[in-house]
C-alpha cells in the first residue's frame, strides 16, 4: 500500500514521454517506479530504429532531456533515425537516476481500483481513496504492485490495426498472421524483399515503406490503398521537409508510376489465403474500381495504423472516444481543433487528459488513439501538465517504491 501524503506514481512504459514523466517526477519530488515491458528503455523506438524521424532533435527532446543531457545534447538541427534517439535516451536514463527506478522486462497487464470493481461508486469521491493495484509479469513471475497516480504511456507500435475493410480482418487474415509484418520494413538488406510485396495503407508509415522498398531492384510493390483520392496526409505549406518529401514520393508513384511500385487507389484487399497448401506465397483478393482482382505475392506488409491496448484500464472508469478511442475530453478537443497539421495541435490543458478514473492519465501517443497527429512535443507537454499540480516543497525526499 502506498502512503497517501506522498503520492506514487506509477508510470507504464519507459518509451520517450514514460521517461520524461519520470524526469518530471524526479523533479517533483515524487516518488515513482517504471515498468517496462521490453529488456531496455525505447524499446518501441528500436523497433523502427532504422526509420528516420522527420521532426528535428529539438522537437524529439523534452526540456527535461535536453536541460540534463549537457554535453551529449545535440546541437544541430538534424532529425534522428529511431536507433539515435533511443540510444540518447539510453544515456539519460544512465546519466540521471532514472535507472535505478525502471523496471525492465515487466509488464503491466491489468489496473485496478484496491477493493473496487468498475461499477462502483461511479464518478465519486471514494474511488481516490483506494489506491490503483496493478498486476505485473516480471522476470520473477506475476505480482501487484500499488499507486496512488498511474500515467499510461504504453504507446501503440504493439497493437497495429487489422487490414481487412472496415478495420476488421480479412477473411483468412487471422490464419495467417505469421505471413503479415506489421512494423515499417528494414531495406538494409535487400534480399529479404526480393519477389512481389503487397502494401497496404497509406498513413506515413505506409510512405515510408513504399519509398524504400521501391528503391529496391529486385522487388516489386503492389501498394493498396483504400480511398480513391488520397491526400497522403499533406500539410499546407509543410515546416519538417522530411515529412513533406514523403507525400511528395507518394504522390509521384501514385500519378505517374514507377517501373517497382503500382498504386492501387480505392481498392480493398477482401480475403488472403495461401498460394497452394503450404505454398511459400500468399494470394490476395483484392476489390478495385473496376472488379476483384487476384494477385499472388511473397511479402504482406500492413501498415493500417496501431492503437493502445485499452485492456490494461478495463477495469476502471475511463470514458473513451467512440470514434477514435482516445481518451473523450482529449479526443473531443482534438476533433475540433482545426486543420491536421500536428504541430499545430492544441495543447491539451489538464482537463483534457483527465479521466472519470481519478488520477489516471493516459498519456503519449496512446493517448490519440487512432488518431494518426501525435507528436513527441504533444506527449512532453502532456507530461508537464499532468504533474505540475502534485509538485510538493523542492526539499521532498524520494521514498522507496510503493509495492
Ligand atoms: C515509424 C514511426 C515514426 C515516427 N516518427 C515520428 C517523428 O518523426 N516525430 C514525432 O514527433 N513522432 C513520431 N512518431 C510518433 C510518436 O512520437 C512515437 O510513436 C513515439 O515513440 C511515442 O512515444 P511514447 O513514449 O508515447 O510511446 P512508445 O515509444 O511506443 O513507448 C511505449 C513504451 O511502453 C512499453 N510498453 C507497452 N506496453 C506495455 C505494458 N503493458 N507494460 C509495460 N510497458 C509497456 C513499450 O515497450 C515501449 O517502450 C513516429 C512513430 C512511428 C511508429
Amino acid at each position: 500500500m502506498t502512503d497517501t501524503a506522498t503520492p506514487h506514481v506509477a508510470i507504464l512504459g519507459a518509451g520517450p514521454i514514460g521517461l520524461d514523466a519520470a524526469l518530471a517526477c524526479a523533479d517533483a519530488g515524487l516518488p515513482y517506479t517504471v515498468h517496462e515491458a521490453g529488456p531496455t528503455v525505447g524499446t518501441h523506438v528500436r523497433d523502427w530504429g532504422h526509420v528516420r524521424l522527420f521532426t528535428p532533435w529539438e522537437l524529439n527532446l523534452s526540456p527535461r532531456m535536453h536541460a540534463r543531457l549537457g554535453d551529449l545534447r545535440p546541437q544541430d538541427g538534424t532529425c534522428p533515425t529511431g536507433t539515435e534517439l533511443a540510444d540518447l535516451l539510453d544515456s539519460l536514463t544512465r546519466l540521471t537516476p532514472l535507472a535505478g527506478r525502471i523496471e525492465l522486462s515487466t509488464r503491466v497487464l491489468a489496473v485496478a481500483r484496491d477493493g473496487l470493481l468498475k461499477h462502483e461508486h461511479i464518478g465519486a469521491p471514494e474511488r481516490a481513496a483506494a489506491p490503483f493495484r496493478l498486476l505485473l509479469d516480471g522476470p520473477e513471475g506475476e505480482r501487484a504492485a500499488y499507486a496512488d497516480i498511474v500515467l499510461d504511456c504504453t504507446g501503440t507500435y504493439a497493437h497495429p490495426n487489422s487490414l481487412g475493410d472496415g478495420g476488421i480482418p480479412a477473411p483468412g487474415e487471422r490464419s495467417l498472421h505469421h505471413r503479415i509484418i506489421r512494423t515499417v520494413p528494414d531495406t538494409t538488406e535487400p534480399d529479404r524483399w526480393r519477389g512481389t510485396v503487397l502494401l497496404v495503407g497509406a498513413g506515413k508509415s505506409a510512405q515510408t515503406a513504399a519509398r524504400d522498398l521501391a528503391r529496391l531492384p529486385d522487388t516489386h510493390v503492389e501498394w493498396v490503398v483504400r480511398t480513391d483520392d488520397p491526400d497522403w496526409g499533406e500539410v499546407p505549406a509543410d515546416t519538417l521537409p522530411g515529412r513533406q518529401e514523403l507525400v511528395d514520393v507518394a504522390r509521384a508513384l501514385a500519378q505517374d508510376g514507377s517501373d517497382r511500385v503500382t498504386v492501387h487507389t480505392g481498392t480493398r484487399v477482401t480475403a488472403l489465403t495461401e498460394d497452394g497448401p503450404n505454398g511459400p506465397r500468399v494470394r490476395a483478393t483484392l476489390d478495385t474500381s473496376t472488379g476483384l482482382r487476384e494477385l499472388v505475392c511473397d511479402h504482406v506488409v500492413a501498415l493500417t495504423g496501431y492503437s493502445g491496448d485499452a485492456t490494461l484500464h478495463r477495469q476502471l472508469q475511463i470514458h473513451e472516444c467512440y470514434a477514435t478511442a482516445a481518451p473523450m475530453n482529449l479526443s473531443a478537443t482534438l476533433l475540433g481543433a482545426a486543420g491536421g497539421d500536428c504541430l499545430a495541435q492544441p495543447s491539451a490543458g489538464l482537463d483534457t487528459l483527465r479521466n472519470p478514473e481519478p488520477d489516471y492519465y493516459i498519456l503519449g501517443a496512446k493517448s490519440y488513439g487512432r488518431l494518426n497527429t501525435f507528436l513527441l512535443r504533444t506527449g512532453y507537454e502532456q507530461v508537464g501538465e499532468v504533474l505540475a499540480p502534485h509538485a510538493p516543497a523542492p526539499s521532498h525526499a524520494l521514498r522507496p517504491q510503493g509495492t
